[in-house]
């Protein structure tokens, strides 16, 4: 697919950000083509248009560019999962380790409904403990985790192996 090519052309990759020896891959570059956000979002929206998915969650914060537009466009819900103390009413909470350091994801209580099919969105999967916190506040939710999709996988890191043999989907990779 053509629109692959462009999309990993506009991924602009930062040395040493935000740390010494971490290379950040920047999707703000991408956003900046219209074409190619578009292509982006329509990529997920062909594979997840009649899958029967009722909700998308989408990670804070890059997962609140690609989500939205998603979720709309196969009629879904959307769903923020935030970092601590964002969200205003009663809250699930998943901690988990990252690439640099800890952290902590919520789900509003009452915001998806048991049986729900769900697909959650980030722009990148790296060590994978985002996406697996994200999918345990889900699961607790009592959802069932069709898929994550994310725009970049690190597969060096083999993050997609602590999805707890739920599918990844990804547009590019990153070595
Ligand atoms: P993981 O939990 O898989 O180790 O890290 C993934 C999370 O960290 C995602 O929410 C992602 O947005 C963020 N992240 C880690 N490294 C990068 C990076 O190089 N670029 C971007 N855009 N996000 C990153």
């Amino acid at each position: 697919d053509p629109r692959i090519h462009d999309i990993k052309s506009k991924i602009r990759v930062v040395p040493n950000f935000p740390k010494p020896g971490i290379m950040f891959q920047d999707i703000t570059t991408l956003l900046l083509d219209p074409k190619t956000f578009k292509n982006t979002v329509d990529l997920f929206v062909e594979r997840y248009k009649n899958k029967n998915i009722s909700v998308v969650a989408g990670i804070e914060a890059r997962g609140f560019i690609f989500g939205p537009p998603i979720a709309l466009a196969i009629g879904a819900k959307f769903v923020p999962l935030r970092k601590p103390r964002k969200l205003p009413g009663e809250v699930i909470s998943e901690e988990y380790t990252l690439e640099y350091g800890r952290d902590c994801l919520e789900m509003h209580i009452g915001a998806v409904e048991p049986d729900e099919r769900a697909l959650v969105v980030d722009d990148l999967i790296a060590t994978g403990g985002t996406l697996c916190a994200a999918m345990n506040l889900l699961e607790r939710a009592g959802a069932e985790v069709v898929e994550c999709a994310c725009l970049i996988e690190l597969p060096d890191l083999k993050g997609r192996d602590r999805l707890k043999g739920k599918p990844l989907y990804v547009l590019v990779e990153s070595h």
